[in-house]
């Protein structure tokens, strides 16, 4: 179990959470903004690129010998991405919830996934999967320099002692 309690550290916690090519072109960011925004999370990395396959492939790492992945690459490719950094209490775990299953069959109505897409290959968001991928992911998606550290008015509203 985890406490709920926002310590400062708890309440620093951070995830990167991507909008895959399929949701950039269906004009799908915007939502998957707000959701993170209204749940109170806070924004503190944003950008939007065309992932060279280098950095894909270390995103990756551990699906490199899985028979999709060549198709996973090719997506990943086939257009622009949004990248974020989301932080605030639990926002690992939580993000994980709000993006649903992995494969959309699967994934619960009012998650990203189940509410957005129906198959695999065609997901529309990337989550991070536990804390320590997360600052592997975040490392590797942005520079020290691009992450913003700020104080958001409402952080000791939507969460205890921060
Ligand atoms: P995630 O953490 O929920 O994104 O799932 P994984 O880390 O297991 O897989 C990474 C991504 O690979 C998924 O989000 C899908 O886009 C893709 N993927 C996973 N399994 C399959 C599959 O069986 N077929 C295809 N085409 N893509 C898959
Ligand atoms: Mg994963």
């Amino acid at each position: 179990g985890f406490s709920y309690y926002c310590t400062a550290s708890a309440g620093r916690e951070r995830t990167l959470i991507a909008v895959k090519p399929d949701g950039v072109q269906r004009r799908l960011v915007g939502q998957i903004i707000q959701r993170f925004e209204q749940r109170g999370f806070k924004l503190v990395g944003l950008k939007m690129l065309k992932a060279p396959e280098d950095l894909l492939s270390q995103h990756y790492h551990n699906l490199q010998k899985k028979s999709f992945y060549p198709y996973l690459l090719c997506y990943m490719t086939s257009g622009p991405v949004v990248v974020m950094v989301w932080e605030g209490f639990n926002v690992v775990q939580t993000s994980r919830m709000m993006v649903g299953s992995t494969n959309p069959a699967e994934a619960q109505p009012g998650t990203v996934r189940g509410d957005f897409s129906i198959h695999v290959s065609r997901n529309v968001v990337h989550a991070s999967d536990s804390v320590a991928g997360a600052e592997r992911e975040i490392q590797l998606w942005f520079n020290g320099r691009e992450l913003i550290d700020w104080d958001c008015c409402d952080h000791n509203i939507v969460c205890e002692f921060t």
